[in-house]
């Protein structure tokens, strides 16, 4: 192993998603990334030059490669964008005062080529025009090809990768995550982010294991060295010893022995033992993964996430574009239900393609998101209620709205929505007009008003990845206070408490379709709280219908019921560990 000679190092971080893997690493680097800054003797003058051409080169061919692939997959109006990440690679200016810079300050070439891509970013960022706005990000994109090529990693995609990997890296967008590639990605590292991060919830629905808050990693990294990625215990360890490959070789092993009595425990029904049946559907973000769904048995898609569509795209899709894409999953589940929410975009999921759209905000959480940005833009908004509508015809659609932090604003969203209805009946064109609405609660207006807000919602969802970061004021996406993001704080599950308490009043069911739904640790306390049903990445469903299977309601609520009396996030933490750790197989 090549990892022998070097000196084995553990770093501590966040534990985001369970599991081991081994393997290269693999440094996805973003733009604020540094780049090794160096002088070059005068005899190496030519040799760095030619090393700059290369790298053009390299870059231009895999670019066009790239644009060849997309042209297939997705069409030639999405291919045309690499149309001007190769004009980038074809400007003389670019070129030629890299080249001045390089000859004045002697310094690499990376680090003459990223001063002056950095220039011209910034200058293209501040003008006005969007169009040449937009040339700004297709100038990062190239200059980050550019500048990996130049470093000696070439395979600079997390969609592409050469081979198996651990990709480690300073951060990984939204979109970047929603790209990896399934079959190559071992594990997932970031230096930054926390449990909720997009990122992570991709990992997770991979079931890749992760770690991340690992603050520096990227920079440690050296070319050649191998990791353990422990998603345990969130431990990264850099080129490890034979003795310590051997301890994680055996966990690795019951690991294996562990899913696969879970693949076969999968076929049975989510029923207690004490026979209360407990759906357990699937979050998907992606219509491609509705067939996961399926796969893993989910009862239904609980969270379709549907901003994916507008993140991967350079443009919003149209109404058509969008009834397709929900049609594909109302179809591919039926008769099984779909609930598609609406678009969350903003927060940790701005339009990097449509700055004009998101403003910049120093509280990006706090601003300009989701219901709040569908309601001031109401053409975007109407398109998607009546693509969602469109589809209701196709299956069982049910449509919620994220974000919502009170009944006026419900009531304004349902505004919105009539009119769509009364627009479609115009066009004469067939839905589904019984169509379930529900209300994600993941703000704490939203659980205080629970009262108000079930009279006029079919269902809840309870988005706990946003509850938590709200109600304990921590921000879901910052590794600096990642400790103080505690699922199991006593504000927490008093406020679950409260949600179904006056849910169940109205008769509406409550469902969670946060992270917290996909960890079996917090099955018992959910279900125990009252919770109907559970949405959660489709490969975990089945370690937690093992969990159901293992347990009676009778304990569940006997756990909740103590929980709601503690006053430690940790000492419940414990309890509901004990409770499941009691309850899985071990060998
Ligand atoms: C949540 O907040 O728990 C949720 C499901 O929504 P998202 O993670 O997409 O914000
Ligand atoms: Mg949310």
């Amino acid at each position: 192993m090549s990892s022998s000679d070097k000196k084995e190092v553990i770093i501590q971080g966040i534990a985001a998603s369970r599991g081991i893997a081994y393997g290269e690493v693999f440094v996805f680097l973003q733009s604020t990334v540094e780049v090794p800054r160096y002088q070059v003797d005068a005899d190496k003058k030519a040799a760095e030059l030619a090393r700059f051409d290369q790298a053009l080169v390299t870059t231009r061919k895999q670019i066009a490669k790239i644009q060849g692939e997309v042209e297939k997959n997705l069409g030639p109006a999405e291919a045309l964008i690499f149309d001007a990440h190769l004009l980038v690679l074809e400007d003389r200016a670019l070129i030629d005062e890299t080249i001045r810079e390089f000859e004045t300050t002697g310094n690499n070439i990376e680090t003459c080529f990223n001063k002056v891509s950095s220039r011209y970013i910034q200058a293209f960022s501040e003008i006005g025009d969007e169009y040449l706005r937009e040339r700004a990000g297709d100038l990062r994109d190239v200059a980050q090809r550019v500048l990996q090529n130049l470093l000696g990693q070439a395979e600079n995609s997390l969609s592409r990768l050469a081979d198996k990997r651990v990709v480690v890296a300073n951060d990984i967008s939204p979109s970047d995550s929603a790209s990896i590639d399934r079959s190559a990605a071992l594990a997932i590292v970031t230096d930054a982010g926390s449990k909720t991060s997009h990122a992570v919830i991709v990992a997770r629905s991979m079931k890749l294991p992760a770690v991340v808050g690992v603050r520096d990693l990227t920079s440690r990294i050296q070319k050649g060295d191998w990791a353990i990625v422990d998603g345990y215990d969130g431990v990264v360890i850099l080129n490890p010893s034979e003795a310590t490959l051997f301890r994680y070789g055996k966990i690795q092993e019951r690991e294996r022995g562990f899913e696969t009595k879970l693949f076969e425990a999968n076929m049975q029904k989510a029923v207690t033992r004490d026979g209360v049946a407990v759906p357990l559907m699937a979050n998907i973000g992606k219509p491609e993964e509705a067939k996961m769904a399926n796969d893993y048995r989910a009862e239904g898609v609980g969270l379709f996430r549907t901003e994916y569509l507008f993140l991967n795209s350079q443009r919003v899709p149209t109404e058509q574009e969008q009834f397709l894409a929900y049609k594909t999953v109302a179809e591919a589940v039926a008769p099984q239900p779909v609930i598609i929410r609406t678009l969350d975009l903003g927060g940790d999921k701005p339009m990097a393609t449509k700055p004009d759209l998101f403003p910049h905000e120093s509280n990006p959480f706090m601003g300009f998101r989701a219901i709040r940005f569908c309601l001031e833009h109401q053409d975007i908004f109407k398109e998607q209620l009546r693509a969602i509508l469109l589809a209701s015809a196709y299956g069982k659609v049910r449509l919620m709205y994220p974000m919502i932090s009170g009944h006026e604003e419900l009531a304004r969203a349902n505004a919105v929505l009539g009119e769509c209805m009364a627009e479609l009946k115009e066009r004469g064109q067939a839905f589904d007009e019984n169509i379930e609405v529900g209300t994600m609660i993941e703000i704490p207006s939203a659980a205080m008003t629970a009262d108000l807000l079930a009279r006029d919602s079919a269902f809840f969802s309870i988005g706990t990845n946003d509850l938590i970061q709200y109600l304990l004021a921590v921000d879901r996406v910052n590794d600096h206070v990642a400790h103080l993001y505690e699922p199991t704080h006593p504000a927490v599950i008093r406020t679950l408490k409260h949600i179904v308490n006056e849910a169940h009043k109205k008769k509406v069911t409550v469902s969670v379709c946060g992270e917290m739904a996909g960890d079996p640790v917090y099955t018992p306390l959910l279900l125990g709280l009252g919770v109907d049903a559970l949405s959660m990445s489709p490969s975990w469903i089945p370690t937690v219908k093992y969990l159901v299977r293992a347990m009676t309601m009778a304990e569940a609520k006997a756990l909740a019921d103590e929980a709601l009396k503690m006053s430690s996030a940790r000492e419940i933490y414990a309890k509901c560990e004990a409770f499941y750790r009691a309850r899985v197989i071990t060998e």
